[in-house]
């Protein structure tokens, strides 16, 4: 059963001066470089002046320009699937610091995500909780909904919600293999499909789905959790090439070990195995997953990449 909620409402002063970074995401006040605003306006000030004569006049549009109020500019409408916990967590509260408008989603873990609303806005983003199986139809149709009757539009979907069910393929029952699937992989296919009918109208808007390595080297242990991993890779290609017409980019995040609950459980031996796997030698933290996904989904200079998968793995697959 789909349940949202608002962690409060506070406006977000999403100033757009161009020496804010904030302004310039999602291209919606463009400059690939980053001159204050009042450089802006002055330069327009001076272009102005041509027309008229002498240094008075020009000295008055600037002047003039000084003082004009700033045009506002829409805080991004942000949803990330599983964001009560770990890397979904650390790329809301990114998002958040941001300035943006997040949409939380989670499962089970309804205080958590209440607190990570919150935490969102006390850094100066609003934020909405939504309790919901995005594997389900229904409930992936009302958190969109959700987002769209709040805040009018989707700029951003992270999809992020995952699960694993390890096991060796010879003892691994249907129903491992299928809750994976369903989740890591239609539910990727239902959010994108469902958030790319909003963004298709307004001919804009940025995916980024949370893979793995192991979708791109395989793991044992995991054939379940690496062919939907794999799968939601060769799907983000596909939106690439199908929705690129129409403004939206498409990218795949595929990170290595990032401590987690997931990886919490593994147990000290396979965690010794594992790091000598890594040449960094240590776990991903989950903010720096957060940080790749604020580039895609909202710098200026990722808006020329889609289709992409990035390794974020310490150097383990290269
Ligand atoms: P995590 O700590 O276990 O968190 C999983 C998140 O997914 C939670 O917020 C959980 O919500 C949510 N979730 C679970 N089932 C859901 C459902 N049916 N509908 C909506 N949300 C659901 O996992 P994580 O380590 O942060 O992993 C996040 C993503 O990164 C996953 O896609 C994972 O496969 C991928 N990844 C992780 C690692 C790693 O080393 N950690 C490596 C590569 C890729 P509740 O709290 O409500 O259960």
């Amino acid at each position: 059963m789909a349940a949202a909620a608002f962690a409060g409402s506070a406006a977000v002063g999403f100033k757009s001066s161009a020496c804010d970074r904030r302004v310039s995401f999602l291209g919606r006040h463009t400059s690939s470089v980053q001159l204050p605003r009042c450089f802006n306006y002055s330069q327009c000030g001076s272009k102005l002046s041509f027309s008229s004569s002498g240094v008075k006049t020009h000295v008055a549009t600037l002047d003039q320009a000084s003082v004009e109020a700033p045009p506002q500019v829409e805080a991004p409408v942000v949803i990330v699937t599983g964001a009560s916990r770990g890397i979904g967590k650390a790329v809301a509260l990114t998002f958040g610091k941001a300035g943006c408008k997040v949409l939380v989603n989670y499962a089970r873990s309804s205080k958590e995500a209440e607190e990570v609303c919150k935490q969102i806005e006390t850094l100066g983003g609003q934020a909405l909780t939504f309790g919901g199986d995005v594997s389900k139809e229904e409930d992936v149709a009302s958190m969109i909904k959700t987002a769209v009757d709040a805040w009018g539009t989707v700029d951003v979907l992270v999809n992020n919600a995952g699960i694993t069910r390890d096991g060796l393929l010879m003892r691994m029952k249907q129903s491992q293999w299928q809750e994976v699937i369903d989740l890591n992989l239609t539910g990727v296919f239902l959010c994108t499909q469902a958030a790319a009918k909003v963004m298709m109208k307004k001919r804009k808007g940025r995916i980024v789905n949370i893979a793995s390595v192991v979708g791109v080297v395989g793991n044992v242990g995991q054939a379940n959790y690496s062919a939907a991993k794999g799968g939601v890779i060769a799907f983000t290609k596909t939106v690439a090439k199908e929705y690129s017409s129409r403004g939206i980019t498409a990218n795949a995040i595929a990170p290595g070990f990032i401590a987690s609950d997931m990886t919490a459980t593994l147990g000290a031996d396979i965690e010794k195995k594992i790091l000598e796997t890594i040449p960094l030698g240590r776990y991903g933290e989950p903010e720096e997953v957060a940080g790749l996904v604020e580039y895609l989904a909202l710098h200026p200079s990722s808006k020329y990449i889609t289709g992409q998968v990035l390794n974020i793995d310490g150097g383990m697959v290269m």
